[in-house]
């Protein structure tokens, strides 16, 4: 469990920071075009539903802890862990025109979220038990 423990926004600049120029360049050329989504098979999966749209992903979970600068709540990364694991299986099929690489930015998020302890769910969609989850992904 992961409930009341301290987001370390200290830590969570620092990493977004190690990366900042490109990563800043990438999400500021999103046209939000909506192109990579036609790419994303969990986008058409799932009923087109927005919330699969790779571009959506990356704005919501990398685009949003650069503009509050890592000041993030715990509640705020748990919904990020939804975007990056449920929505997410990083099959590197987006294609955006731009040349963003969303699955690259996809799984540098989740390292972040991991610096914070939060782990993905793995299957990714089947909802284990997250002590599980956390140990599976610790020997990936
Ligand atoms: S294709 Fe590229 S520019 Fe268009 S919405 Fe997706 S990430 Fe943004
Ligand atoms: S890497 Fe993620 S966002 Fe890109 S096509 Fe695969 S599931 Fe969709």
């Amino acid at each position: 469990m992961t409930d009341g423990i301290k987001v370390d926004s200290g830590q969570i600049l620092e990493l977004l920071n190690q990366k900042k120029d490109r990563m800043q360049v990438c999400l500021q050329a999103c046209a939000a075009c909506s192109l990579c989504a036609e790419s994303c098979f969990m986008f058409k999966e799932k009923g087109e539903d927005p919330q699969y749209m790779p571009s959506y992903k990356m704005i919501k979970t990398l685009g949003k802890l650069y503009k509050k600068r890592g000041r993030v709540s715990r509640d705020e990364l748990e919904q990020m862990q939804q975007l990056l694991w449920r929505n997410c299986v990083l099959c590197g099929r987006c294609y955006c025109p731009f040349g963003i690489d969303i699955p690259n930015l996809i799984a540098f998020a989740r390292s972040i979220l991991r610096s914070q302890g939060i782990y993905g769910v793995f299957p990714h969609t089947s909802g284990a038990p997250e002590a599980e989850c956390r140990q599976i992904n610790q020997a990936l």
